[in-house]
């Protein structure tokens, strides 16, 4: 069943829960609940400042779904704390998310965390390959950037894709 009970303004139930291994909102820990509620409430503003629409590729996650999607074994995902996001659009806009979060929390207009840009690695595709895939953003309490390399190699798509048009 859907449940489409928002979470935050932007956000529903069903989104942070899809692929989660758990069914509904109730079996959550309470903990869980009040750190989805705040991840939710920080990619609000992402969502309002950025003006499109986030689609949650991945939001909760229980240990089995966390070793399904390869997560680390300590994943802010675990606890409810961690949003893999990826803007409407065309996919600069996954660049665009990162270096806006990256922005919001050194100002602290939303909490400090992680932040990683998951990008295509695929050296034989000379136009896909760097191409962004989605935006990791966590509110961990302290700033941490991850994957520098697929964000370098993201950076490196898009300056291409900016010289051919
Ligand atoms: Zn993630």
């Amino acid at each position: 069943m859907t449940d489409r009970t928002r979470v935050s303004r932007y956000f529903a139930r069903y989104e942070v829960l899809r692929g989660s291994g758990v069914r509904t909102w109730d079996d959550l820990p309470g903990s869980v609940r009040r750190a989805l509620t705040s991840v939710c409430r920080a990619a609000d503003v992402l969502r309002h400042e950025i003006g499109l629409p986030l689609t949650v590729v991945s939001g909760y996650r229980d240990p089995g779904a966390n070793r399904k999607a390869e997560g680390v074994p300590k994943s802010q995902h675990l606890l409810g704390l961690a949003l893999d996001l990826r803007p409407a659009g065309p996919r600069e806009n996954v660049l665009h998310l990162y270096d806006l979060a990256d922005r919001l929390m050194r100002t602290k207009q939303i909490p400090c965390g992680g932040l990683a840009c998951y990008s295509l690695d695929d050296p034989r595709d000379a136009e896909d390959h760097g191409r962004p895939r989605f935006c990791h953003v966590d509110i961990r309490g302290r700033n941490q950037r991850f994957k520098r390399k697929q964000l370098r190699r993201a950076r490196a798509w898009f300056d291409r894709l900016a010289v051919a048009s």
